[in-house]
């Protein structure tokens, strides 16, 4: 049943309930693939979407859902792909894959090696990432499309950025956060970061080498969600450039957005927080409620006015989130009784922006 509109595509990932949930699961399916309940006695909501995903959907069906936008943006649309939701819910699981994380000592050795050699270690060692099983959605795109595009004369260029507290950084060049980036706008170009590093990629390889490095420097922070709790927005941007110019002498161009939103999170409960930590829920909730907006502006069809401006995330996706391009929302949440409210208020933003 396809009931939003063509440009945007929203889909609910729900997680499986670890063993750190100490709790019982309060999400309902309904078998028809689109609609969740949550009824836990407190808590009410039935809603629909244009996929759910359940605890026991792979990486592969999640990439099925999204893997058409990859030939949209090979065609030379401008496309975008976020992770909505709370900490611990599963958006870098979604994004990146399992076994995605900084201190896993595979991933670790794995970092070190190819950092010297740029070239897959030969000591047999498997990255998560080498698993097709376990890779999330953007190591997957990054091989179907070299595959896809091959011999189409493409070039591809890639680059991570992170956007903290309302502020741009380079992932790639600037893990320190020393200096933050202003957004231009040209004719040719469209929406860029002035000094933002683009790397050309060449193969999967040289894309995850930029992944893992780009990772490592993401900031985070300790929460009682999880230990490397991301406190930014990150995006991984791949542009794909034809060779050939088009009658007009202009170069066709793609743009591929992932984005791996900061938490949803609106408060934290058990923790007292300090000065910096309320700082940064503030410019969260402030861009993630304008990304809303901007949504559900797009969504609704009233496009006279639309908000990019009122956040530093919409105004770079900018010429990648209106009426001519593709967006799909991916809402993560956990099946815990108690993440409920979190849930709820994840739910409910998708639904808004469907
Ligand atoms: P987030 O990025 O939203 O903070 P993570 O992606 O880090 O959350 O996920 C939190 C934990 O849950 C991780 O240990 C991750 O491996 C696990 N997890 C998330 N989604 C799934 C899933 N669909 N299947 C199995 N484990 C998952
Ligand atoms: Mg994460």
């Amino acid at each position: 049943m396809e009931t939003s509109t063509d440009h945007i595509k929203v889909a609910v990932r729900v997680r499986p309930l670890l063993p750190i949930d100490k709790s019982q699961d309060i999400i309902v399916y309904t078998g028809n693939n689109s609609e969740i309940r949550i009824s836990d006695g407190d808590h009410y909501l039935s809603s629909s979407y244009d996929k759910v995903f359940t605890a026991e959907s792979s990486q592969d069906e999640i990439f099925d859902f999204v893997s058409p936008i990859l030939e949209r943006t090979i065609k030379g649309f401008n496309c975008t792909i976020f992770a909505y939701g709370q900490t611990g819910s599963g958006k870098t699981f979604t994004m990146f894959g399992a076994d995605w994380e900084i201190n896993n000592p595979a991933a670790q050795d794995y970092f070190e090696r190819n950092s010297i050699s740029r070239r897959r270690p030969s000591t047999g060692l498997e990255h998560p990432l080498d698993s097709p099983a376990k890779q999330g959605i953007i190591p997957k795109s990054i091989a179907m499309l070299f595959n896809k595009s091959e011999g189409k004369q493409l070039t591809y260029y890639s680059s991570f950025l992170q956007i903290y507290n309302e502020k741009i950084y380079d992932l790639l060049q600037d893990p320190n956060r020393s200096k933050a980036l202003n957004i231009r706008e040209s004719k040719i170009y469209g929406i860029f970061v002035e000094g933002l590093a683009e790397f050309v990629v060449e193969s999967t390889e040289d894309c995850f080498m930029l992944l893992s490095k780009g990772d490592r420097n993401r900031a985070v922070r300790q929460t009682r969600f999880n230990h490397h709790s991301s406190r930014s927005h990150t995006i991984f941007q791949l542009l794909l450039e034809s060779d050939k110019a088009n009658k007009r002498g202009v170069l066709k161009r793609g743009k591929l957005n992932f984005c791996d939103l900061a938490g949803s999170e609106k408060y934290d409960k058990e923790n007292a927080m300090v000065q910096d930590h309320i700082k940064e829920l503030t410019q969260i909730n402030k861009s993630l409620s304008t990304l809303g907006k901007v949504i559900y502006a797009l969504g609704s069809g009233n496009t006279s006015h639309i908000p990019y401006r009122d956040s530093k995330l919409t105004r770079l996706l900018q010429d990648s989130l209106g009426v001519s391009t593709q967006t799909i929302l991916i809402a993560t949440v956990s099946p815990s009784a108690g993440y409920a409210e979190e849930t709820i208020s994840t739910l409910k933003f998708a639904d808004r922006a469907r």
